[in-house]
Formats: structure tokens, sequence, C-alpha cells
């Protein structure tokens, strides 16, 4: 008997199609935030509540501690706040300490900083992006709690670091 393979799902996923084409050895885990934006997916309502029926795509709150983890280490990255739902897959992958599948690279960009294994449907090569606050008359990145640069006061903008 082959181990399954589970991933933390984001909505994006169910909207290409692909929990409802993959084999049996494969598990689905997804929020009570994502399975509000997938019900919206009128077509595919009745599979999805096959599928959560049969156990391949399971339901499970992601807990507050975990979502709080998330949240602060978006701060830390510099990173445009994800919505609710989107941060509750990266906290669910953590609290369930499986891979998050995702189309969308803020979120599995976040997931990598919070050392978790990510899967992108087509995408082989993925390399990490951080922000930084960067005065553009000294041309030097501080940290992004700064709001004006250390040297010569000019407001500083965010700008990836390279
Ligand atoms: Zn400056």
């Amino acid at each position: 008997m082959v181990s399954p393979k589970k991933f933390a799902t984001d909505s994006n996923i169910f909207y290409i199609g692909i929990p409802y084409q993959s084999t049996f050895d494969y598990i689905y885990f997804i929020t009570p935030e994502i399975y509000d934006e997938i019900k919206h997916i009128k077509k595919n309502i009745d599979a999805l509540d096959l599928l959560l029926t049969l156990g391949k795509v399971r339901l499970i709150d992601a807990s507050k501690d975990n979502i709080s983890k998330v949240r602060k280490k978006e701060i830390e990255v510099g990173q445009k706040r994800l919505s609710l739902a989107d941060c509750s897959v990266i906290a669910l992958g953590l609290q369930l300490n499986i891979p998050i599948l995702s189309t969308d690279f803020s979120l599995v960009n976040l997931a990598k900083h919070l050392c978790l294994k990510t899967e992108i449907p087509g995408k082989k090569n993925f390399t990490m992006r951080t922000t930084m606050k960067y005065c553009s008359i000294c041309k030097l990145f501080f940290t992004n709690s700064m709001e004006f640069c250390k040297e010569c006061g000019n407001l500083l903008v965010i700008r990836r670091k390279i």
C-alpha cells in the first residue's frame, strides 16, 4: 500500500480542478475558510461533497497559534498581507506538517520562509523573494520596520532584495 500524498490545499487548486481528477492516494486538507471560497463554484459542489464524504478532501481548522505564526512571519519578511483564507492554508501546513499546494506565489513564498515544502502545479523553478526597505538616494537597504533612511532622512520604499 502506497502512503498517501497529503497537502494543505489552496482554493485555486480546486478552481483548476486538480482534486477532482487525481488518484485516491492524494489527500487534500482544507480549512473552513478555503471551503467557503470553493463552495461558490456551483458546478463542482456535488463533486466536492463527494470527495469530503470519501475522505479525499478533509476539512480541518487551523489553530489561532499557527495563524499568528504565519502573520508574524509575514511582517518579518515584509510581504503584502495575505487574506485570512490564504493565511489559513499555510497555518494548516504548519499544523499537520504537510506541504502546501497552491498556484499563488505570495502564499508559496511565505510558506517557504516558514520552511514548509511547497508544490506549484506546472512550475519547476521557483525562487524565494524577500522585500526590504530601500533608500533611493543612498542606495541602501534597511529592515522592514524602518520608515526613514538613517543616513539622509529620505522616506524609504519597499523593494525586492535580489
Ligand atoms: Zn538615504
